[in-house]
């Protein structure tokens, strides 16, 4: 409705605004017309006084025209007849002078007495009119003048009339006549008199300039005037003007009354109309819509569903819904609070539904919406299951409160012009039916049924039936305890497994596209609080990480684990902000009693719906994230894309591998050690290689550390050994190598009785344990110096050199050399690079060169790559040199032919 009044006033608001343009537009016109009636009236007028003007000045007023012919006849020599001719002129009292001319020169100018000096005197003394004359051979009239011998200086006008016989100039004749008499001639006095100003003016010939001639009034602007123009032979213009102007003021006042009068006009009748057009457009609404909602009425309603039905291309899902004991509801809460409740009905609509809908409201809580949009069966029950609990009245009695629910029923229409009637009038049957069925009992019994079946969703509702509601209430505190038993950790009463895959998916089945996080807690090394303090002390430690967590998750917290939570967090904060806060909450220490714990936090977390669909998949994505986290040792870790790439990689390789070693088909290549004393390969170092099934090999490094993380690393190493040491046996003698290195694992070296083990391993594959270096990495060494010293000491025992591998990373100190229970040492590849460019490493070098004669070791430099670096090191006194400048890394039966050629 105020939509509607908006854009109404916004039309008339327009149309107005277009009246009144239109009338201006109308006043100009009018304008513009009148004057142009005025103007073609003063055509008219200059039109008469054109031809009268040019008649009166060439005719009636050149008295010189008839001396000119005269002196035709007489001969503008002879002055004679001029001067008897003149005497009657100058009787005239508008005569002033009067001239003739014998060719160019004066031969007589009356009057005698004031003119006599002019005779005698050449045209070209006079001014240019009068040769004008000679050279048009016409009629020259100038004006008004002062001749300059004039000693009174009275103005006139000149009318030179030359005297022509055949085609050739004779002479000329001039007469002057008063400028008042001609003027008084023309009449242009009458001109006032009709209430026009004008002025007579000339063009001067000579340069164009504008010379006035006669006005009746100074000061006028002629720009507007209206003007005729005629030719003597100069040209002589005459502009008149209306002195009171094109328009009088009274005209113009009529036209802005006419133009006003015009516009009430049209805006009485725009006004008209529009009341015209809105009593019937609200008279309709009246008709189809329903007061107290402003939804549809169900006149409304029909109307407007058969307009959708008569589409066949796009379905229609039609739901009732009635609000049970609505009436009851609506008189204990009173008509204010009812009308609140249904005005706001509109809002809670568009809020939830997303399609186009119609909606009518048909009274006493019942409801009917047609949504444009395909739905499947579930799709229509969820739907309406939502909207129901959007439609809830809450209703509060005696202080307690109670809520109306809507129940509700749905159909899909059948497409097709003037159905829509049917269609509501079948699912309204069709609801009643249902309802009529249902006794409350029987309800409340099949409700039952489901919360055995697990459906914990189910609501017991309000009855009409007092007694049946208590029962319901009942019911419903009874389900919540199950509920709570269900779904909660019963001592720190937080939520747990199930409740997360719950609400999980519910949150994602109400709201699918609405996206969330999902965070992982873990207390890292937990067990260890449990052990080193007491069990207290772990409580405490749980109790106040769930009241940590508590705050920013609510309701969503679950702990799926001793020590492990989850939390679901529906804000829009960016995942990782959100989990750097957490995780600075999260590490603060915790008091236990008088104790200050402080905690490491191992924090992971991905996001609904990008990273996963179903409460299951994403927690898998944490289970991912989190083991990276673990080998990573990252604390905080959000799962992406490429951490799932990785990961991939990472279970294609394991999957290799363990296919691999089953197969048989890992292999196995050797590096040999020069001994630099005797210039021969005495030793080789065996190396894992996995092929990746493209032709190459994955990073033995990488193979390594993944095998170590899925406990794979005692089956690799124990192919590694079997097989290395086969090889020894088989080719060991013949090749002249002496010693084979293979590489051990921390984990190999922790198993209960891993000595014996790699013993026995040794003596079956039938090789001298003397002929066998088992190389472990000093990091790991010195980690667990004490399990590891007796397994080593026994191996020791049986003849095996122990090999100290990657010396010089981290902290080597020279000082525990000789406590160690090792017999070589090899130099890590980090140190030999550096050993051209920086003395102190050479320096070093030579140090543990030093330390290991003292304590009897053997050192071995791995990573010599260049000739340079090998003369270096080796004049450092070390025993061997493994590295690319004197081999790679080869097959087994490469490694065979090229010792045999170095023998041969
Ligand atoms: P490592 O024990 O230090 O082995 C030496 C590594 O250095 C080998 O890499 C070798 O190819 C490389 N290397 C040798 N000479 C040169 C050189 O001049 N320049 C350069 N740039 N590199 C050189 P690889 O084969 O990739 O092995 C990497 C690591 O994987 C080994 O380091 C070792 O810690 C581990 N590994 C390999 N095979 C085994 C095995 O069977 N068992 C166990 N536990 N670890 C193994
Ligand atoms: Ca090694
Ligand atoms: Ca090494």
């Amino acid at each position: 409705m105020k939509k509607h009044s908006r854009r109404s006033i916004l039309f008339f608001a327009g149309a107005v605004l277009l009246i009144l343009a239109a009338t201006a537009v109308l006043g100009f016109f009018l304008r513009g017309e009148m004057i142009k009636i005025r103007q073609r009236e003063a055509e008219n007028i200059l039109y008469y006084y054109n031809e009268k003007i040019v008649l009166q000045l060439q005719g009636t007023m050149n008295e010189a025209d008839a001396l000119a012919k005269t002196a035709l006849v007489e001969g503008t020599g002879e002055t004679e007849w001029f001067e008897r001719a003149s005497d009657t002129l100058l009787s005239r009292e508008e005569v002033r002078f009067v001239c003739l001319f014998d060719g160019d020169t004066v031969v007589s100018a009356q009057p005698e007495e004031k003119y006599a000096e002019l005779a005698g005197r050449d045209l070209q003394d006079f001014s240019y009119a009068y040769t004008l004359a000679k050279v048009v051979k016409e009629l020259v009239v100038e004006g008004p003048v002062a001749l300059d011998i004039d000693q009174e200086q009275q103005k006139v006008f000149l009318f030179l009339q030359p005297v022509v016989g055949g085609e050739s100039y004779l002479g000329e004749v001039a007469v002057a006549l008063d400028r008042e008499y001609v003027l008084e001639q023309l009449k242009l006095d009458d001109l006032p008199d009709r209430g026009y100003d004008y002025e007579l003016w000339r063009v001067e010939p000579q340069n164009g300039a504008k010379e006035v001639i006669a006005k009746n009034k100074d000061d006028i602007d002629f720009s507007y005037a209206e003007k005729t123009t005629f030719y003597l032979p100069s040209q002589w213009n005459l502009s008149i003007q209306p002195s009171s102007g094109w328009l009088s003021p009274s005209q113009q006042i009529w036209i802005i009354i006419a133009s006003v009068v015009a516009a009430c006009v049209l805006l009485a009748l725009a006004w008209l109309g529009y009341l015209h057009y809105y009593r019937r457009h609200a008279i309709k609404q009246l008709r189809t819509m329903d007061g107290a909602t402003g939804l549809y009425n169900q006149k409304g309603f029909t109307a407007a569903l058969d307009c959708w039905l008569s589409d066949e291309s796009s379905p229609v899902m039609l739901f009732y819904f009635s609000m049970e004991g609505y009436s009851q509801a609506a008189r204990l809460i009173g008509t204010k609070q009812e009308a609140v409740f249904l005005r706001s009905i509109p809002g809670r609509l568009k809020e939830y539904i997303r399609s186009p809908f119609l909606a009518a409201y048909l009274g006493s809580g019942n409801f009917l919406i047609a949504l444009r949009e395909g739905m499947n069966k579930l799709q229509q029950e969820e739907f309406a299951k939502g909207l129901s609990l959007e439609l809830l009245l809450k209703v509060r009695v005696r202080d307690e409160k109670n809520f109306v629910m809507a129940r509700y029923k749905y159909t899909r229409c059948k497409n097709g012009t003037g159905r829509a009637a049917e269609e509501m009038e079948s699912l309204i049957h069709a609801y009643y039916a249902e309802v009529m069925q249902e006794s409350p009992v029987r309800m409340m019994t099949e409700k039952c049924r489901q919360l055995i079946e697990g459906n914990n969703d189910v609501i017991f509702d309000e009855y009409t039936d007092f007694e049946m509601t208590e029962l319901s209430k009942t019911f419903n505190r009874y389900r919540k305890k199950v509920e709570q038993l269900a779904y909660f950790d019963p001592v720190f009463n937080v939520g747990n497994r199930p409740k997360y895959f719950r609400d999980t998916e519910m949150l994602i089945s109400y709201s699918p596209k609405r996206p969330f996080s999902l965070f992982c807690v873990d207390i890292c090394s937990f067990s260890q609080y449990n052990e080193l303090f007491s069990a207290d002390v772990g409580d405490e430690i749980l109790h106040e990480m769930i009241r940590r967590l508590s705050r920013p998750f609510g309701s969503y917290l679950y702990r799926i684990n001793g020590d492990v939570f989850l939390g679901i967090s529906l804000t829009k904060e960016k995942t990782d902000v959100f989990a750097a806060r957490l995780q600075q909450m999260l590490t603060a220490p915790v008091m236990a009693g008088n104790l200050s714990i402080p905690l490491q936090i191992r924090l992971v977390a991905c996001r609904y719906p990008a990273h996963g669909s179903t409460p299951g998949i994403l927690l898998e994505r944490l289970q991912s994230a989190m083991s990276f986290s673990k080998t990573t040792a990252r604390s905080t870790v959000i799962y992406n894309d490429a951490l799932d790439e990785m990961l991939r990689t990472e279970a294609h390789i394991l999957h290799r591998l363990s296919d691999a070693i089953q197969q048989k088909t890992l292999e196995i290549w050797y590096q040999p050690l020069m001994h630099l004393e005797s210039g021969q390969y005495k030793a080789v170092e065996a190396l894992v290689r996995l092929p990746d099934g493209e032709g190459g090999y994955f990073p033995a490094g990488q193979v390594i550390s993944l095998a170590e993380r899925n406990a794979m690393v005692e089956a690799l190493g124990d192919y590694v050994l079997a097989n290395a040491c086969s090889f020894m046996r088989e080719w060991g003698e013949e090749l002249g190598v002496q010693r084979m290195g293979i590489n051990l694992s921390v984990q190999q070296l922790l198993v209960g009785n891993s000595a014996e083990h790699l013993l026995q391993l040794i003596s079956a594959a039938n090789v001298e344990p003397g002929r066998i270096t088992l190389e472990i990495t000093e990091s790991i060494l010195i980690q667990s110096i004490d399990h590891a010293a007796e397994t080593l000491e026994k191996l020791r025992k049986a003849g095996i050199h122990i090999a100290l591998d990657d010396f010089g990373v981290g902290y080597s100190s020279l000082n525990y050399l000789s406590n160690l229970p090792v017999d070589i040492i090899k130099i890590d590849r980090s140190l030999t690079q550096q050993i051209l460019t920086n003395e102190k490493q050479y320096a070093l070098l030579r140090s543990i060169v030093d330390m290991s004669v003292i304590n009897d070791l053997s050192v071995v430099a791995e990573g010599v790559e260049s000739g340079a670096e090998q003369k270096m090191i080796a004049s450092a006194g070390v025993q061997y040199i493994q590295g690319y400048y004197y081999a790679r890394p080869m097959p087994g039966e490469e490694l065979i032919v090229s010792l045999k050629g170095r023998q041969g």
